[in-house]
């Protein structure tokens, strides 16, 4: 199965075209990565997956079905989640309750769902009822992805998901990963980290000038660049 698809995206920054005819699948059980230079647009593919920026023309499917004209919370509610670069998470609330927030706005709200989730990002300690605002960056990248796996995504969409990470945390964060795209979601990351994408990812796409200039498992991609 592959829920999630672009299909000839493009994307007009005035005169400039940041996105030229983009085709791409985020396939269940797989890791995609997307890599590239600055402004070669990824961002901006991510923005239009995500339901944040509508293309100009092409469209973008989830299970088959047009989602191209549907809002960012629509998408999160049909089970496409996504992680924030810069990190969504309320500092006044606790870790579990901005878990708990993150439930309430995806496709399940379910309370085991929530403990599940804090478990298998080690956040189910005495940390779970820390304010965020108190947390160093390491922890709170793990509630941010808490916070979009809480609502049992089928697609999840991350953005720079190691940015800040030591490489302890990332290691964590890669058996997670691993572990998610194992039990049937389909991952899509925009990564500058391109260890992590050779230790990660199923398939590589390379980005250069809002085309994708080379797909492939990333021994192939990862070595032409
Ligand atoms: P990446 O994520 O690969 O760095 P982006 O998608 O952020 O690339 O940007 C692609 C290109 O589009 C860049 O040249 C960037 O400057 C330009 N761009 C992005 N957003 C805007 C915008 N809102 N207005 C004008 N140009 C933009
Ligand atoms: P991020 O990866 O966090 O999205 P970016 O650098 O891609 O960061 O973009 C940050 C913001 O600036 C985005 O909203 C993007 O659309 C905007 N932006 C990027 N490049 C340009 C540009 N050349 N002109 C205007 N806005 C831009």
């Amino acid at each position: 199965r592959t829920p999630l698809t672009a299909r000839e995206l493009t994307v007009r920054y005035g005169e400039f075209t940041a996105l030229d005819g983009v085709d791409l699948a985020v396939p269940a059980g797989r890791i995609t990565a997307v890599v590239g230079p600055n402004g070669a647009g990824k961002s901006t593919l991510f923005h239009c997956l995500a339901g944040t920026l509508r293309p100009d023309a092409g469209r973008v499917e989830f299970d088959g079905r047009d989602i191209t004209a549907c809002p960012a919370h629509a998408r999160t509610r049909l089970g496409v989640a996504r992680t924030f670069q810069q990190l969504a998470v309320f500092p006044t609330l606790t870790v579990a309750e901005n878990v708990r927030v993150g439930a309430e706005q995806g496709r399940v709200r379910d309370a085991a769902a929530v403990r599940r989730t804090l478990t298998l990002l080690g956040l189910d300690g005495p940390v779970a009822h820390r304010p965020a605002a108190d947390l160093p960056t390491g922890t709170l990248r793990r509630v941010e992805l808490a916070r979009a796996l809480a609502g049992g995504p089928h697609v999840l969409l991350l953005d720079e998901p190691a940015a800040g990470l030591d490489a302890a945390e990332v290691a964590v964060l890669a058996t997670v990963l691993k572990a998610l795209a194992a039990d049937g979601t389909a991952l899509l990351i925009v990564e500058h980290d391109l260890d992590l994408v050779d230790r990660l990812a199923d398939t590589v796409h390379a980005m250069a000038a809002g085309r994708i200039v080379a797909s492939g498992p990333p021994e192939q991609v990862l070595d032409a660049l």
